[in-house]
């Protein structure tokens, strides 16, 4: 590791060269959302040093009040990030400080200690996310519609469609350029299976830089939406009879040491290309699934897409593409835990609306005590489970996911494990996403009116 005296004055040089003037010092709330604070290029040291100061209490899920002694967020220096849309501007991630001390409730504060644990045991964590997102303008008086410039992306089936992406080239040529400077070798985007719907792809990294990476990629998507006068959503599921968004997440764990992929086994016996570690990360993975997804599929909303039965296949496209069970398998994508090629797996539970450091936590937390605990995820599935029949997997011990969010927190409130990767963020969230609940229930939506006014 270089020293930081060093490390300062290679960004002092790299300002110089970008034409650096402004530091946005950033960290994420309990949700996952961005907060910043702009800053003069030359307090470079004092925000490395000391950070940026902020009230805990204007911030969500942060265990302050208004009588708080201030957070700072000093800046990471590695994950140096010049705004490829807005020259002059360079983004730092940071983890929060109080008194001095780490502060237990910054989410990138505590997947760096998760993270610590891992590499005890001689473990690093790749991940890559593949993040799915709508580009909609919002009407007067709330409601919202896609955004279609030119009225052609009303194809049943728009996966892929020329005429469909055709409208969007310029945002997404912008955005790719730009994450191809920062150097995160974007490979491909493409019109998702919802109207409206994109994803943009680019390599996987560590966990961290994965997470770090999720969070720009949402700041800088909102802000060239933005430029085309939309706005670009990761919320779940923005329309009801269409596909939602996920945020596939590919990973596989590495010798910290020699950085040799720890999942890779050529002569697995199931045929997977998988290792008997990854087996058993995957037997930890399955076994707190339920309570996993609480954090993973974190929002009311986020049920809606995850929903089964025959909504699974009501999608205006035909399929949700979302998982049926809890189960794992070949390279298919009825599994929640699809194993595409020897060597990694995808989790296609998680959603787009996700913190993902607080899922990267948690995630590596389960695949953590699966291993420690030796647990068998069983057999692959083989086959189409959005045909599979319920009481039929369910004989076989194979569980569906929560299907809405208070189901999902019963799970996570039991489970010692999940809730100790979070530490004290656990209760923060158990409370705030319980509030959540609480309010969306408190609602009377047009749906009841229709189904109840005069049905008696
Ligand atoms: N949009 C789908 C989801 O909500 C996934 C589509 C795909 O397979 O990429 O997870
Ligand atoms: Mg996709």
């Amino acid at each position: 590791m270089p020293t930081v005296d060093v490390q300062l004055g290679d960004l002092e040089r790299r300002f110089q060269d970008d034409g650096i003037s402004y530091l946005m010092i950033q960290f994420v709330d309990i949700h996952g959302a961005a907060k910043v604070k702009l800053v003069p290029a030359k307090t470079l040291r004092a925000v490395a040093e000391v950070g940026a100061g902020f009230a805990g209490g204007a911030v969500w899920g942060m265990g302050q009040g208004p009588h708080s002694h201030d957070m700072f967020a000093r800046a990471d220096l590695a994950s140096y990030t010049p705004l490829p849309y807005e020259p002059g501007v360079a983004r730092f991630a940071a983890d929060l400080y109080v008194d001095g001390q780490p502060h237990p409730f910054c989410p990138r504060v505590n997947l760096q200690r998760v993270l610590a644990g891992a590499r005890e045991h001689g473990y690093a964590f790749n991940v890559g996310i593949e993040p799915e997102f709508f580009l909609v303008v919002k009407e007067a008086g709330g409601s919202i519609r896609g955004w279609d410039p030119h009225s052609v992306d009303d194809l049943s089936k728009p996966c892929y469609d020329f005429k469909g992406i055709s409208g969007a080239l310029g945002f997404l040529r912008a955005l790719n350029d730009g994450l191809n400077q920062l150097g995160w070798g974007v490979y491909q985007s493409d019109h998702e299976d919802a109207n409206y719907q994109y994803e943009v792809n680019f390599q996987y990294a560590d966990g961290l830089e994965t997470a770090d990476r999720y969070t720009f990629f949402r700041m800088m998507a909102g802000q060239l939406a933005q430029r085309v006068g939309a706005i670009a959503t990761f919320m779940a599921k923005p329309f009801a009879s269409r596909t939602g968004s996920g945020a596939h997440m590919h990973y596989h764990l590495t010798d910290a040491q020699s950085g040799a992929n720890l999942f890779a086994d050529d002569s697995d016996p199931r045929g997977l290309g998988l290792s008997a570690l990854a087996y058993q990360f995957l037997g930890g993975v399955v076994h707190h699934a339920p309570a996993l997804c609480a954090v993973t599929s974190p929002t009311v909303n986020c049920y809606k897409r995850l929903q089964m039965g025959p909504a699974l296949t009501g999608s205006r496209s035909g399929y949700t593409w979302t998982p049926a069970f809890i189960s794992y398998g070949d390279n298919n994508r009825t599994q929640m835990l699809r194993v595409p090629e020897g060597g990694h797996v995808e989790d296609r539970s998680i959603s787009s609306a996700f913190n993902p450091y607080l899922g990267i936590a948690a995630y590596l937390a389960a695949g953590l005590d699966g291993i420690a605990r030796r647990l068998d995820p069983g057999e692959p599935n083989l086959g189409n489970l959005y045909t599979a029949d319920l009481e039929t997997m369910a004989r076989r011990g194979i569980r569906t996911l929560p299907q809405s969010l208070p189901e999902a927190l019963a799970h996570f409130e039991k489970d010692e494990v999940i809730r100790a990767s979070l530490g004290p963020i656990a209760d923060e969230f158990l409370r705030l996403k319980r509030d959540e609940w609480r309010e969306y229930h408190a609602q009377v939506e047009a749906w009841e009116i229709q189904r109840y006014l005069t049905a008696l």
